[in-house]
């Protein structure tokens, strides 16, 4: 959540942040703004979108080599232009940009309005900017030291970035628990969220660690720890284009990413999957087959989409592997007092691989022996650092709020490490190993099927897009998949929708079907279709509105339901890499057709860096 840049060198910053916080808004979107630092120290910000900033500084002396920009998703205080970054310390020397939460901030901000300090924003971000400036003052130290010292007595989780209007050529940033990225170029650096406002300026980074402190000059980086010592910085090369993050002529980042799967669930399976061979090559998971194999249960962490991943996962792991697992909401699972032992396996699920609940969770569950498995989308990211091994899903940066691509190559990367640790540990026949590896390749090729049943689906979602309320149904590794679109539709068209695994409906959600409720039926060929046929005439007999999906060719459905989307026939195990497609398709045309910014839809933003 929030997305901050910045930059120090000779061009011209702003242009350098304007864009970058373009590329960073999926972060966050309620306010933005910017500090540019020369001779003197100029703080725009504004409520709205960061196009509503660029247009109110049409005409403003933007000339700097130094600056930092910030894209907020807000925590303390309402969004308004008062609580929008940068907040600018109470003599107006330091200016600074925040990500995430203080969480001692009404303890600091009670010891310095004794002192006489006064606050102009509901934030905790300024809270901290003025208790560094108080420590400055009071050491008549540099700035540095001042960061050092304020950051042993905070509690809870940042990014901060400041400039110092006596120091116009250095910028000074810290981290704890929220994503730094740093860009080193020819005598220049930038600083970023992650990699996207920096990649096209250059693919040497420097990702910085939790209690790290960078000093930063246009042509030197030092990084430090909190106790002052000199840390070697670790440059690392991106892996990244440019034209992964850009639109390529989609109107939505949700829409490119859709649309993008074939070729991303070809990505995660590529190298990894030899169908001839009969092969998985997956050496984080090789090398640790045996924790795999002897683990006594297995324990998926995660939250929203990763965490309905996590579910399709459960069905799949005690099917092939026979290992119990249970499936967590991180944020639950970190504060309950859970009984993890040294033969468990901790799964951690998450696209950013900065989800802020997961990594503490992982955190504690590590520090009680448990073995960490990350599955994450984002390279060298705080979980995939964290975990003990991992397999990344290999979708490339995904923009769009709503989490879609993401999704499927998690369901591919966690069938695969399934398959995996079944055959190792013997609980798979080899006719059945095989036949799912063939199933695994095929999806690409099939989710292009799919994705050709866009024009219908958007059709169907201009007939459905005035709903009040929705209930999506489904049994078996399809029922994670109601969830999901549910989930899907809630965040974009704002509908309420409810997921339901479909016989539980007659312990409630029946009580709401009438000939308004459109119910969406997951209901794919599996073990458990006469049982799904017979839910969806309870629907019927109660004159509920059926949006089935199915497999193309399954006429008792065709004739039961109001709408149907057939798609192709495929393992019931991996079934739901195909029908998660309809749930995104549908949640997005209602989105657009209702005129939503279905790329940043309201209240939420990507990449949950705070609790
Ligand atoms: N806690 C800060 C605020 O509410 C920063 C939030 C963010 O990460 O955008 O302003």
């Amino acid at each position: 959540m929030c997305g901050i840049v910045a930059y120090i060198g000779p061009r011209e910053a702003y242009p350098i942040i304007l864009k970058g916080l373009k590329r960073l808004e999926y972060r966050g979107y309620d306010s933005s703004g910017v500090a540019l630092l020369d001779n003197d120290l100029r703080v725009y910000k504004k409520k709205g979108k960061v196009a509503e900033l660029e247009d109110s500084l049409v005409g403003k002396d933007l000339h700097a080599h130094a600056g930092m920009g910030h894209t907020r998703w807000a925590t303390h205080g309402e969004p308004n232009d008062r609580n929008a970054h940068p907040h600018s310390s109470s003599s107006g020397r330091l200016a600074m940009i925040h990500n995430g939460i203080i969480e001692n901030y009404a303890q600091l901000k009670n010891e310095l309005i004794r002192k006489g300090y006064k606050f102009v924003s509901d934030t905790d971000t300024e809270v901290l900017l003025n208790f560094i400036e108080d420590i400055q003052k009071n050491n008549n130290c540099g700035l540095e030291e001042a960061v050092r010292i304020a950051l042993k007595r905070v509690v809870g989780a940042y990014v901060i970035i400041l400039l110092d209007k006596e120091s116009p050529d250095t910028i000074i940033a810290a981290r704890k628990g929220s994503p730094l990225v740093i860009g080193i170029g020819k005598g220049e650096h930038f600083l970023a969220s992650d990699a996207s406002p920096i990649i096209e300026y250059t693919k040497e980074v420097v990702y910085v660690n939790d209690y790290e402190l960078a000093i930063l000059k246009a042509d030197e980086l030092i990084l430090k720890n909190l106790g002052n010592e000199k840390l070697t910085p670790y440059v690392q090369s991106l892996d990244l284009e440019l034209a992964a993050i850009e639109k390529g002529g989609y109107d939505h980042f949700m829409l490119k990413e859709i649309f993008e799967q074939p070729d991303t669930i070809f990505d995660c399976l590529r190298g990894r999957l030899d169908v001839t061979k009969g092969t998985i090559t997956m050496a984080g998971i090789q090398q640790n087959i045996e924790r795999l194999t002897k683990a006594n249960r297995i324990i998926m962490v995660a939250c929203g989409t990763s965490w309905h991943a996590g579910l399709v996962a459960e069905y799949i792991f005690e099917e092939l592997c026979r290992i119990p697992v249970e499936v967590e909401y991180a944020s639950e699972f970190r504060y309950r007092n859970p009984v993890i032992h040294p033969g468990d396996v901790i799964i951690a699920i998450s696209q950013s691989g900065e989800t802020a609940d997961t990594i503490v969770a992982i955190e504690k569950a590590k520090e009680n022996g448990a073995f960490i498995l990350g599955v994450v989308n984002v390279v060298g990211s705080s979980i995939a650092r964290i975990s003990n091994a991992g397999a990344y899903t290999h979708a490339g940066p995904e923009i769009g709020v709503a989490s879609t691509k993401a999704f499927t190559a998690q369901l591919t990367v966690l069938t695969m490490i399934a398959l995996k640790v079944a055959k190792e540990k013997g609980t798979i026949d080899n006719t059945r190993y095989m036949q799912l590896l063939g199933e695994l390749h095929s999806m690409p090729e099939k989710v292009k099927e799919v994705l050709k049943l866009s024009k219908p689906i958007e059709k169907l979602a201009a007939r459905y897009k005035d709903a009040a309320d929705a209930l999506y149904l489904g049994r078996g590794y399809n029922f994670p998949v109601a969830l999901e679109g549910a989930l899907k539709l809630k965040e974009i068209s704002y509908i309420h929708a409810e997921g339901y695994p479909a016989a539980e409906m007659k312990h409630g959600p029946i009580a709401l079907v009438d000939e308004h409720l459109p119910v969406v039926f997951v209901a794919t060929k599996d073990s458990y279709h006469e049982k799904i046929v017979s839910n969806i005439q309870e629907i019927k007999a109660r004159k509920g509105k059926v949006i089935a999906v199915i497999t193309q060719g399954d006429e008792i459905i065709e004739k039961m339901a109001d709408d149907y989307i057939a798609i192709p026939e495929s393992d019931e195990l991996v079934a739901p890499i195909l029908s998660a497609i309809p749930m995104q398709l549908l949640a997005y045309y209602i989105g657009v057709a209702k005129g939503y910014d279905v790329d940043k839809p309201r209240n939420l933003a990507k990449s949950v860096t705070v609790e």
